[in-house]
């Protein structure tokens, strides 16, 4: 990946730009709206289809997919191919750059903010295997590549649209960090209060229902790991995966 101190520099802006919106932000419901169509860019739309192919679309809505999971901001497709993956092959090893093994705060949030923790990632020889294969798709590559410009006009284009909904969208961008940094750190946690697994893994992995539900079923985290290609994560009756329903219903309409 070229340009690791840009994309974190691009990053901090973005945080900083989401916790002002937080003071002048008026419509809590108009976030809620905002935030589901972001994450499900980053959760189902960047974790589920991109990283882990665990449901089909057509090829129109595949070239579509790698827009929308860019200008979700958290990511572009090609961090999620080759960071998530690498963080499911190094998982709470030294080599996972936000496992809390590694330390708390740099589980949370700061190894996203550390350009030798990202450099690292694609230094490894498979991830170098999984960046030539992925770059060589045409619309991922190009999405990937103009991560900052398509970030730069959709944050412009809403703020011409209107003010309050530029509110939300820059705030919505520091919920989908707060529930990635929860996710990496506290679903990495053997013994935080709530945390229970499903499967015994070599990783530290796991459930919570609080967080589980919240994060629209990300946070089954130990089912998670446990089979990375299952869309649907329910095993016991509370454990409800509504990102896999997402997945499910996109699969079934987006077949152009
Ligand atoms: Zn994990
Ligand atoms: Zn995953």
């Amino acid at each position: 990946m070229t340009n690791v101190k840009l994309y974190v520099v691009f990053s901090v802006v973005l945080t900083f730009l989401g916790i002002v919106s937080f003071w002048y932000l008026q419509s809590y419901w108009l976030l809620l709206g905002v935030w589901l169509f972001r994450t499900i860019g980053n959760g189902v739309v960047g974790h589920r289809y991109f990283a882990h192919n665990q449901f089909t679309v057509g090829p129109i809505s595949r070239k579509l997919f790698a827009y929308y999971t860019t200008m979700s901001s958290y990511s572009t497709p090609i961090y999620w191919i080759v960071q998530h993956l690498h963080h499911h092959r190094n998982s709470d090893l030294s080599t996972d750059v936000h496992s809390p093994r590694n330390g708390i705060m740099n589980s949370l949030l700061l190894w996203s903010f550390r350009p030798s923790m990202i450099t690292s990632v694609f230094s490894d020889r498979s991830s170098k295997i999984m960046l030539i294969k992925a770059s060589k798709e045409v619309d991922v590559l190009r999405a990937s590549r103009h991560f900052y410009l398509i970030n730069t006009i959709v944050y412009g284009v809403i703020f011409f649209i209107s003010v309050e909904l530029f509110f939300a969208w820059a705030a919505s961008y520091v919920i989908e960090l707060v529930k990635y940094g929860t996710i990496n750190a506290i679903l990495h946690l053997p013994k935080f209060p709530g945390n229970y697994r499903n499967h015994s893994l070599s990783d530290n992995s796991q459930n919570n229902l609080l967080i589980g539900f919240i994060s629209l079923g990300f946070g089954w985290h130990n089912n998670h790991h446990a089979d990375s290609k299952k869309l649907d994560l329910q095993e016991k009756w509370w454990e409800y995966d509504i990102e896999a329903q997402i997945g499910k219903i996109l699969s079934k309409i987006l077949r152009f």
